[in-house]
């Protein structure tokens, strides 16, 4: 029998290592970007609806034995939530966790980034769709373009992992992409162009994207056409590019044409503890009422493997097997990014 089967980690029945937790420590954003929520916001969780600290630390400790090795914080902004500090530096101590990450917008205050750095973070993902105020406020609806400025540069001066996520919108920030993608010429950052995805909370509908991963790609081309490609690490969700002699890379994630589920490694957990073996697949299994119900360590490790055990083939099976109506009013604060 193949090695990899006979220790006790997590796999789904097409034979993929789950080894890559996505927890969504919360569903509430002070931003209300619009491809994400409506400006009214979503209505948000109650505090007794969500998981506890306690109730996650339990969950990932199962998962690392597993084989989980990699965690990322995200959420809605995880930082509204109160003592996510003094949380995630528990996360990064347990046993088995070798990378914990974090995806935020960056209008938070410059000391998160001093406790971020001690606590051995390994990659800060900041969301920033465009280089320019005017624009910035359309797209979030909140006046913070110079605050995020300053928390990415305050990132790169403390030396940390930083990787820019652009949401591309044919609406809003096509002229962003060439400025966006110079900047990686001085900066040693990942500036990641996302397609665009059907989760925005009804803040609008959805008419699938012109701008997929090819045209964004052609676009840049066509403005550096000695960009190179770059080698991407097994389970990449980006294909990855340089321009030649930039400090920093370039990636391109097709997050809605979805050629690379094929190598997804994902956990999701939202912030009520529903698992998501896809990004589009509906919550199917609370854990959180099963915590609360009693449910072992070993109960849930099983429930897990079960629910790995039926988990779509890919995005496009698992959104056929969702409610019809059900997408574009699901919005990612509440899917976890
Ligand atoms: N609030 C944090 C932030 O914005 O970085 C973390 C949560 S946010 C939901 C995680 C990521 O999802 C962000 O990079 C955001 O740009 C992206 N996102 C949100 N809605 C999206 C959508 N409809 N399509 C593609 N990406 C989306
Ligand atoms: Fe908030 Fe992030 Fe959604 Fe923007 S993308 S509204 S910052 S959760």
């Amino acid at each position: 029998m193949d090695n990899k089967y006979t220790l006790n980690l997590l796999f789904d029945n097409h034979g993929r290592q789950l080894n890559y937790l996505r927890l969504a420590v919360t569903d509430r954003c002070n931003l209300r970007c619009f491809y994400c929520m409506p400006e009214e916001g979503l209505n948000f969780s109650k505090k007794s609806q969500i998981l506890s600290y306690e109730e996650m630390e339990r969950l990932i400790g199962i998962l690392a034995k597993l084989g989980i090795s990699k965690v990322r914080i995200t959420g809605g902004e995880p930082f509204v939530r109160k003592d996510l500090v003094p949380f995630m530096k528990t996360v990064s101590e347990i046993h088995g966790i070798e990378r914990l990450s974090i995806t935020t917008n960056g209008t938070g205050p410059l000391s998160q980034i001093e406790d971020l750095k001690a606590m051995g973070i390994h990659a800060v993902n900041l969301s920033l769709d465009c280089l320019d105020r005017e624009r910035f406020n359309q797209i979030t609806r909140r006046d913070e373009f110079e605050q995020v400025m300053t928390y990415y540069r305050a990132l790169l001066e403390a030396s940390i992992n930083t990787k820019i996520n652009a949401v591309v919108m044919q609406e809003h920030n096509l002229v962003d992409i060439i400025p966006m993608c110079e900047l990686t010429q001085q900066d040693n950052v990942s500036v990641r162009f996302i397609e665009e995805m059907p989760f925005n909370g009804g803040s609008k509908g959805y008419t699938p994207i012109e701008w997929n991963h090819n045209k964004i790609l052609d676009h840049i081309q066509q403005a550096f056409p000695d960009l190179t490609k770059l080698t991407d690490e097994k389970n990449s969700t980006s294909f990855n590019y340089q321009i030649p002699r930039a400090k920093g890379s370039i990636g391109i994630i097709p997050s809605y044409t979805r050629t690379i589920c094929g190598t997804c490694d994902r956990i999701r957990l939202t912030p009520k503890g529903e698992l998501k073996t896809c990004l589009y697949q509906n919550g199917s299994f609370s854990f959180r009422d099963f915590m609360r119900d009693g449910a072992t360590d070993q109960e849930i490790e099983n429930k897990f493997k079960a629910l790995f055990n039926k988990r779509a083939k890919d995005g496009f099976e698992a959104e056929r097997q969702k409610p019809s109506e059900s997408s574009s009013f699901e919005s990612m604060a509440t899917i976890g990014g």
